[in-house]
């Protein structure tokens, strides 16, 4: 059986617990657990950080379709596509 090497200390701040020769994680079983808890937690509320589309300002959202920061962003964006659409026409 593999081991690591001896006198390793728990990874988590604050925490002196000396991890077993036979644990191959940075953290002792109690941090273990937690660090899992957490990562579960972040996966659930799904909240991203994302770039407006049109003005470039990072905003926070739980969906991930969304595109711009706010709906004047969006009827911005929302206009110069229809006038690029009416160029294009224009130009055809
Ligand atoms: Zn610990
Ligand atoms: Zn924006």
């Amino acid at each position: 059986m593999r081991t690591y090497s001896e006198g390793r200390v728990c990874a988590e701040p604050d925490c002196t617990t000396v991890l077993s020769v036979y644990n191959p994680s940075p953290r002792c079983a109690l941090h273990q657990r937690q660090a899992v808890l957490v990562h579960f937690h972040r996966l659930g509320s799904a909240e991203v950080e994302r770039h407006c589309h049109q003005c470039g300002e990072p905003f926070v959202t739980a969906n991930p379709r969304r595109k711009y920061c706010s709906a004047r962003c969006r009827s911005h964006a929302f206009a110069a596509r229809e006038k690029a659409m009416r160029r294009a026409r224009h130009a055809a």
